[in-house]
């Protein structure tokens, strides 16, 4: 929703200034994403603001549930005719997760994730990223969905499409509403950025949202294989993304989070887990990491997934090495919705 632009049009039609008060109550509290649902003012205000602008800055054009309903995803059309999809998850610890996209597609190209594969357009707006936690509450509400706290989204994730530190000035605006308690209300602590692992970025999160948590998508602890499939690590090696932690750590002392896709027979094997553990200890402060392995999303590319027996196998070697690590499960992958698995249809 575009705060300013309303402003202005209520302006225009000579409103008194708790209009755009009720807006933002019936927005931000009620869940309300058209005009027409909000009944507090007469109907001749609502059309003529609509006429104008729209509370969202897209429209669903399909939605998928997954088979044991934990996991949504939505198709999303900009309104230069882009597309990006977004993801709620749930779980019974965490109620549900928005899982947000900030660029369509991403140029950072990791040859194992369906978002970089299908290539870069642009950046998205502030606007458009926290319009998805907008029609995510509006759809959970009115699906009527597991609904236990008023606040049903209790914890949201830069973990959908495009890299957040190559948006990092929409991101951070998008960060700024998520927080206001004016506005969405959200906990800092409730808030995770990932990334491929962009030193500045690092740097930007921890001075200006020291309480925002950050993970870290490393999967491979040997420079050449970091290089082979992830593009960035030419840039910014193993070296600097270490350097970037112990510069982190000595700012905060918040757990970040290592994610480590499994894939089978290339990242998977016991001297993978001993050099994962060993570049982890090299960082100071290495007790605040936290390594969470993922049984990786096949690809079209052909990657795979490693059985679950050696993720196990690799838990304990870490555990082993004093390194803590925790297996998570893939969710959503029945719809595509799970990790790398997201994708833009992209204008020509
Ligand atoms: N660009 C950021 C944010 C996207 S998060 C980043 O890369 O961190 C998406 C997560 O899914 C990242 O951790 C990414 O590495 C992971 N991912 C991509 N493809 C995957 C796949 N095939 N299997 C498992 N995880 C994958
Ligand atoms: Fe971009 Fe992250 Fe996918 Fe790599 S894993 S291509 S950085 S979205």
């Amino acid at each position: 929703m575009n705060l300013e632009k309303i402003a202005k049009i209520l302006k225009e039609a000579n409103q008194p200034e708790y209009r755009l008060e009720q807006i933002k109550k019936a927005v931000y509290k009620d869940s309300a994403i058209s005009f027409a649902e909000i009944t507090t003012f007469s109907k001749e205000l609502r059309e003529k603001i609509q006429k104008e602008t729209r509370i969202l800055s897209f429209e669903a054009e399909k939605i998928l549930v997954s088979k044991d309903k934990d996991s949504i995803k939505a198709l999303l059309k900009l309104s230069d005719g882009n597309y990006i999809e977004s993801v709620i998850i749930f779980s019974k610890e965490e109620n549900w997760t928005a899982c947000l996209s900030c660029q369509v597609g991403c140029p950072l190209r990791c040859a194992f994730c369906a978002t970089g594969q299908g290539g870069y357009q642009r950046n998205l707006s502030a606007e458009e990223i926290t319009d998805q936690i907008l029609f995510w509450k509006n759809y959970l509400k009115a699906k009527n969905y597991k609904l236990k706290a008023e606040n049903n989204i209790k914890n949201i994730v830069f973990m959908g499409m495009g890299e957040p530190f190559l948006n990092w000035g929409e991101v951070r605006k998008s960060l700024e509403n998520l927080i206001d308690p004016e506005l969405f209300g959200f906990g800092s602590r409730g808030i995770s950025i990932s990334t491929s692992g962009i030193p500045e970025g690092i740097k930007k999160l921890v001075e200006e949202f020291p309480q925002i948590n950050l993970a870290v998508s490393l999967h491979f602890a040997d420079e050449e294989k970091r290089a082979k499939f992830m593009p960035i690590n030419k840039k910014y090696n193993l070296r600097d993304l270490r350097n970037a932690l112990r510069e982190y750590f000595k700012e905060s002392r918040r757990k970040v989070f290592i994610e480590y896709a499994m894939f089978k027979n290339l990242n998977d094997s016991a001297y993978d887990a001993d050099s994962l553990a060993a570049y982890l200890k090299s960082i100071k402060d290495s007790y605040l990491l936290h390594v969470n392995l993922i049984p990786a999303n096949a690809t079209k590319n052909g990657f795979q997934p490693s059985d679950f027996q050696r993720i196990k196998k690799f838990q304990n070697l870490l555990l082993r090495h004093g390194v803590k690590a925790t297996i998570r499960k893939s969710l959503g992958t029945d719809i595509q919705g799970a990790c790398g698995q997201l994708v833009s249809k992209i204008k020509n």
